[in-house]
């Protein structure tokens, strides 16, 4: 069993079971994501700073360091996107919450987590309601493309 990079909290049963959700994703940006955040390959702030790459490290969304633990958990505009997944709500009060994390416990919403987690590493600038927005619309239009036996989509095409 390989150990999480980013997070070596993580259990053998939280392990085995994010692998398997891995196997089950059908797109190949969606696997490639799963592992990067797994092996702890982000560029957070604070690695782009020790790089000399950026002029701060700190998060543009809360001013908090970022670390790659808080660009896929620890920053509000991520807690905003799991508990929305979970509780379907945006406006929840998130300091009377649990923290929820990246990887989640159901297998229902991980295809819809990968994407979101895309935006997390890969759009900075966006908000957690427009990356909620974009990945459910991206996932839509995935699922009428692999139905038609398109295979992926060019995320361009829907923006
Ligand atoms: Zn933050």
């Amino acid at each position: 069993m390989i150990k999480s990079k980013l997070d070596n909290s993580l259990d053998v049963t939280s392990t085995s079971l994010f692998f398997n959700r891995i196997k089950k994703l059908k797109s190949t940006k969606h696997k490639n994501i799963a592992l990067r955040v797994w092996n702890g390959d982000i560029m957070s702030r604070n690695r782009l700073v020790h790089m000399g790459l950026a002029e701060n490290d700190l998060c543009l969304h809360c001013g908090e360091v970022e670390t790659q633990i808080h660009v896929v958990r620890d920053c509000e505009r991520a807690q905003r996107i799991w508990t929305n997944i979970v509780h379907g709500d945006n406006s929840i009060n998130l300091s009377s919450l649990i923290k929820e994390d990246w990887h989640g416990l159901c297998d229902a919403d991980f295809e819809l987590r990968m994407e979101c987690l895309w935006h997390l590493l890969n759009n900075k600038e966006l908000s957690s309601e427009a990356i909620i927005r974009r990945s459910k619309k991206y996932l839509e239009q995935l699922r009428n493309f692999q139905r038609n036996g398109y295979g992926d989509i060019n995320i361009n095409l829907i923006l």
